[in-house]
């Protein structure tokens, strides 16, 4: 059967480590705006340099952006869409909705990521050691000043996708604090069978 979701939870909450491991298996297609913007960004393009420097600042891009690139991704089916870190803003959650139904789809389950505030800026900090320790680029929003303010436009933009999702039916909670494998257990309890 094929399942859209979304994962939703604030930056550092888990949500591309989950969506990877969908990945893995259960070979659905993650759709991760941040990878895009990040791919956009190295490209070199006009809309490049301009993510850049929002992206730096911890602040979203526009709307308008990001669903272009959901966009052209929807024709990739495959066996179901993980939508990592889109849709953030009640705009994009109603241009979602509105590309789902012209292509014909469902999304199935919103799964809330809930995690400890606290926590985020110490696993943020961790993740840039790991990338430091793998020899890895450190993503440069990865530092404590700009994490607050990514979690700053994840409570003011992004957390009253909940409410919507929920008057919706659709929304599902996890324990992101949870040990990995239990989150990915959890996840896998919540989605349609
Ligand atoms: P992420 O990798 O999901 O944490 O995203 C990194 C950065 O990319 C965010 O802090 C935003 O600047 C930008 N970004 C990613 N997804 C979106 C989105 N759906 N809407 C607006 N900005 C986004």
């Amino acid at each position: 059967m094929t399942i859209n979701i979304i994962l939703l939870g604030p930056p550092g909450a888990g949500k591309g480590t989950q969506a990877s491991r969908l990945v893995a298996e259960k070979g659905m297609v993650q759709l991760s705006t941040g990878d895009m913007l990040r791919a956009a960004r190295s490209s070199g393009t006009e809309m490049g340099r301009r993510v850049a420097e929002v992206m730096d600042r911890g602040e979203l891009v526009t709307d308008e952006i990001v669903i272009g690139l959901i966009r052209e991704q929807l024709d990739k089916g495959g066996k179901g869409f993980i939508f990592d870190g889109f849709p953030r803003t009640l705009p994009q959650a109603d241009a979602l909705g509105r590309l789902l139904e012209e292509s014909g789809m469902a999304l199935d389950a919103v799964i809330e990521l809930q995690v400890d505030d606290e926590a985020l800026v110490g696993r943020i900090v961790k993740r840039a050691e790991d990338s430091l320790a793998a020899g890895q680029p450190v993503r440069r929003d990865d530092t404590p000043e700009v994490f607050a303010e990514r979690l700053r436009e994840y409570y003011k933009k992004t957390a009253p996708l909940l409410g919507y999702y929920y008057a919706k039916g659709n929304l599902k909670a996890v324990d992101g604090m949870a040990p990995m494998d239990q989150v990915a257990t959890q996840i896998a309890a919540a989605l349609p069978s």
